[in-house]
């Protein structure tokens, strides 16, 4: 039987590259947990289908570009395939292809009943102005008309893209169909039918199983010193919940670098500022600085990795002083720093079960937007913590019973519930 590997001996493929590699080889080695057939290991391995478009956009000079545009579903088998949609100049096939795969075993691990898919437009957004980014966003959203719906593929915001941009999406989609279809997009603004709790979601998401660490292995969080990563959407909510919940959360950064207190930041008002200033301004404050390289080499007990991906490689991981790891970012430890920090017994949070708060709470705006009825605050909450804790005990009672890591129960958990709904559907025709 030609495999992947033989198809792809004298021509790759056209998604392979680096990223896509990392994602098949934790894939590859979460095989040898997870009793799959090898023709399901070997349809998992493939993308479902990918779309490459080119977007001609009139710019406000009144000169014409076009911006290549990509979305990648990874697997429909339980149920519409969901995924973020970037503006970045490194998009690619490849990256889309990594992050929908992703995208699968993180929906598969919360039993949400999503596949992966992943998208964007490679562009420089900060260079682009509103209403450019608005066509970029109202042509895009045409060209994948064809392979997007409600019970097809839903998109949400991801890099450079918020809810503004959502709402284009989903006003070009609803224009073409004739009527409001909210469910097309998550992440939207509320007055669209936005969830009251999505901004939130994956940071405190993010506490949440950080918590459950703690518990498990007989910490208490409140005596905690936590490092964050990150001051964005995810990592300031993270640092906010932390402080909440009594941690001493002793250092902070951003793009523009971190600040360190031994003694514990005032995050609430670090935060206040940031939102009034905007993301990557925390070098502007008073009080010890910190390189990002040295944020992460502090002596702390919990660090929350919340900016980008590969943050700790073979490099700083055998540096990284921190007891615990909780990945709220996508894919920032490397395949090297994850065999460093198993060999150390430094315990790995995996980004499918930490950061996978955002995607459980947009699962709850899809079924609320479906159903036009509308859940409060506390009602998302509870209904989050119920899924995060369901999926937590999952893995940590696999890692612990067949002796993996936490990544290696998550993904081979993952992976089993899609092979599982692979193998009773069969293969058509
Ligand atoms: P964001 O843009 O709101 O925040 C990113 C933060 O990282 C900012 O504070 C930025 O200044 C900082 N940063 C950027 N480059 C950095 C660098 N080189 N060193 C240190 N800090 C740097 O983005 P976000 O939504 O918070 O996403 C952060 C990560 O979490 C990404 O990997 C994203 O894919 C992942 N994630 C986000 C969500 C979500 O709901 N937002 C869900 C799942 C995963």
């Amino acid at each position: 039987m030609a495999g992947l590997q033989e198809i792809s001996e004298h021509q790759p493929l056209e998604w392979e590259n680096p990223l896509f590699h990392t994602a098949l080889s934790q894939f590859e080695q979460a095989l040898d947990y997870c009793e799959i057939s090898d023709a399901i290991a070997e349809r998992l391995r493939f993308p479902e289908r990918a779309l490459i478009v080119g977007l001609p956009v009139r710019l406000d000079d009144d000169r014409r570009v076009v911006y290549p545009g990509y979305r990648v579903q990874h697997s429909s088998v339980l149920g519409p395939t969901k995924g973020g949609i970037r503006y970045d100049h490194n998009v690619s096939l490849g990256e889309c292809a990594a992050l929908a795969m992703w995208m699968t075993w993180k929906c598969a691990l919360l039993r949400l009943p999503y596949g992966g898919a992943k998208g964007g437009v490679r562009c420089d957004p900060r260079a682009l102005s509103q209403r450019e980014l608005q066509a970029v966003t109202r042509r895009f959203t045409a060209e994948l008309l064809p392979i997007i719906g409600p019970q097809e593929d839903i998109a949400a915001p991801d890099m450079a893209t918020d809810e503004q941009t959502m709402a284009w999406m989903m006003d070009t989609y609803s224009m073409q169909v004739g009527y409001a279809v909210p469910e097309i997009v998550t992440g939207k603004p509320i007055s669209i039918g936005g969830s009251v709790f999505r901004p939130e979601a994956t940071g405190a998401g993010v506490v949440m199983v950080v918590d459950s660490a703690c518990r498990r292995l007989g910490w208490s969080l409140s005596e905690q010193r936590c490092v964050v990563q990150g001051f964005g959407k995810v990592g300031a909510v993270a640092a906010s919940e932390l402080a909440e919940r009594g941690a001493t959360v002793i250092g902070v950064s951003d793009v523009s670098g971190g600040i360190h207190d031994p003694d514990g930041l005032d995050i609430q008002s670090l935060y206040e500022r940031s939102l009034e200033r905007g993301h990557g301004s925390l070098a502007e404050y008073e009080g010890e600085h910190v390189t990002n390289e040295e944020l992460l080499e502090l002596d702390c007990d919990i660090l929350v990795l919340a900016a980008l991906e590969d943050q700790v490689n073979a490099d700083n991981a055998p540096r990284v002083k921190a007891r615990m790891i909780a990945e709220g970012a996508n894919g920032p430890t490397s395949l090297e720093a994850d065999a460093i920090f198993a060999e150390r017994g430094i315990v790995v949070l995996p980004d499918i079960l930490t950061n996978a708060g955002g995607v459980t709470v947009s699962y709850f705006e899809w079924v609320q937007d479906l159903g036009r009825l509308f859940w409060n605050r506390d009602d998302i909450r509870r209904r989050l913590e119920d899924k995060m804790d369901d999926a937590f005990d999952r893995v940590w009672d696999m890692a612990r019973k067949r002796h993996l890591t936490l990544r290696q129960a998550a993904l081979a958990t993952a992976i089993h519930e899609v092979a599982g709904a692979l193998d009773a559907r069969g293969l058509f025709p």
